[in-house]
């Protein structure tokens, strides 16, 4: 593969660059330097997706049919680069990235013409109801019930660790329908809208004192039959294509825009913090090249398959090797804790280098990347079994 941008390439990474410098507004910007995990909140993440989507440009991964720009996989490579370089706020995956193709594979006609253009523009924000109490790793185990009743179902159960359910209009999500034959059998994909009467969402404040999941609890909420993906019992199928994109992609751009930070952070006289730093730097090229195999996939028409369990498995464990060293970069500073001084808009005055307002916040939030989206423990099984074949 090669890894030089042809002259045309970067021609259109110089007119990305400049729509960036002349569209990301310093608020903006400012809001994308203090995330502190992959999500922005919803305010700037949503401001920023508007701006792109009058572009043109908010769904790089979309078909043109529905709205995508029609790039290469290199162009939408140097557009997601492009973005982590300039510290763009982190768009929500739920709605462009992971419910959107599933409903492109699986949805009616009038599904992706009521949803699509919606989660396009913004005006619909999801969430991912997958997980359960008692369901995480072994996700075919999920209680929770839908019953059928006339033309709707009724739901009974809890999802958790949603990711801004606080936030979403409306919920992807898995119940049981059927509890004959195996565990997957009796799943179904439901696309639920979240102001129902009977769903109530809990907040689960992070370690690093953060609001970014939910419980979500569902008592006999109704939601009409039709607003099912797929059929009846087989939303297994639907869950396994939408996990894929889940994990496939959106780790090298981060990567290297951590780099660039890492560069201000180390001492470059310490041969420990230089050796991590080249490490770090090995690590993001490898990710690199496998993401633009996965990107390859996407631009085929194919889903990524076990190539995006590789990327999900090492692209978070990169992440969390550059969040130590920049915490050990950091010393003593790593120790205080400022939660106000980092929100987006705050002026309130920093103890430590500036560098160091989202370190601790960062690291603590990214030992999640190990276990959302699979955890790297499940993410080895599926390589041994489907690429090693052990
Ligand atoms: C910050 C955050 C955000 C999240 N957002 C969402 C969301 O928006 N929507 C959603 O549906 N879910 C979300 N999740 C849930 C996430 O997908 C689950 O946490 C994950 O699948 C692991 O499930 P579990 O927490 O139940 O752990 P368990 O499945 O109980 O696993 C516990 C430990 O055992 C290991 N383990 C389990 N089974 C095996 C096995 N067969 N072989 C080897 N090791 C194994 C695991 O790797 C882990 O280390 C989120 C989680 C976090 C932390």
């Amino acid at each position: 593969m090669d890894l030089e941008l042809s002259a045309e390439d970067l021609a259109f990474r110089d007119a990305v660059r400049a729509f960036i410098d002349a569209n990301l507004t310093p608020q903006l910007r400012e809001a994308g330097r203090r995330m502190t995990s992959v999500f922005c909140d919803k305010a700037h993440s949503l401001a920023w997706q508007r701006i792109l989507a009058a572009q043109g440009w908010a769904a790089p991964t979309w078909p043109v049919e529905h709205g995508g720009p029609g790039w290469s996989e290199i162009q939408r490579h140097v557009f997601f680069a492009e973005c982590a370089r300039a510290g763009a706020p982190g768009l929500a995956p739920m709605g462009l990235r992971m419910v959107a193709p599933a409903i492109m594979r699986f949805g009616t006609d009038e599904q992706k013409a009521r949803y699509l253009p919606r989660i396009l523009s913004g005006e619909d924000y999801w969430c991912q109801g997958y997980s359960e109490p008692g369901a995480g790793s072994d996700l075919a185990s999920l209680q929770m019930k839908a019953v059928a009743d006339g033309d709707d179902y009724v739901l009974n159960g809890s999802k958790i660790w949603t990711t801004h359910a606080h936030w979403a209009t409306h919920m992807f999500c898995l119940v049981r329908t059927s509890t004959e034959g195996k565990p997957q059998a009796g799943i179904t994909f439901l696309l639920v809208e979240m102001d129902r009467p009977g769903i109530r969402v809990d907040p689960i404040i992070t370690m690093a004192g953060e609001h970014e999941v939910n419980q979500v609890l569902f008592d006999d909420v109704r939601t009409p039959r039709a607003d099912r993906l797929g059929e009846e019992d087989q939303g297994w199928t639907v869950a396994k294509h939408l996990l894929e994109f889940e994990r496939g992609g959106g780790y090298a751009a981060g990567l290297e825009a951590g780099l660039e930070r890492l560069r201000g952070q180390v001492e470059p006289e310490d041969p420990d913090h230089r050796r991590r730093l080249a490490e770090a730097q090995i690590a993001a090229l490898a990710i690199d090249v496998t993401e633009r195999r996965v990107l390859s996939a996407f631009a085929s028409g194919a889903n990524p398959g076990p190539a995006s369990s590789i990327l999900k498995a090492q692209g978070s464990e990169a992440l969390q090797r550059q969040d130590e060293l920049a915490l050990d970069a950091l010393g003593g500073y790593a120790a205080v804790h400022q939660p106000k001084a980092r929100e987006a808009g705050s002026n309130e005055a920093f103890v430590g280098p500036e560098t160091g307002l989202t370190t601790t916040a960062r690291y603590l939030n990214n030992r999640a990347a190990s276990i959302y989206g699979g955890s790297n423990e499940i993410q080895r099984d599926i390589i041994a079994r489907l690429v090693l074949g052990l």
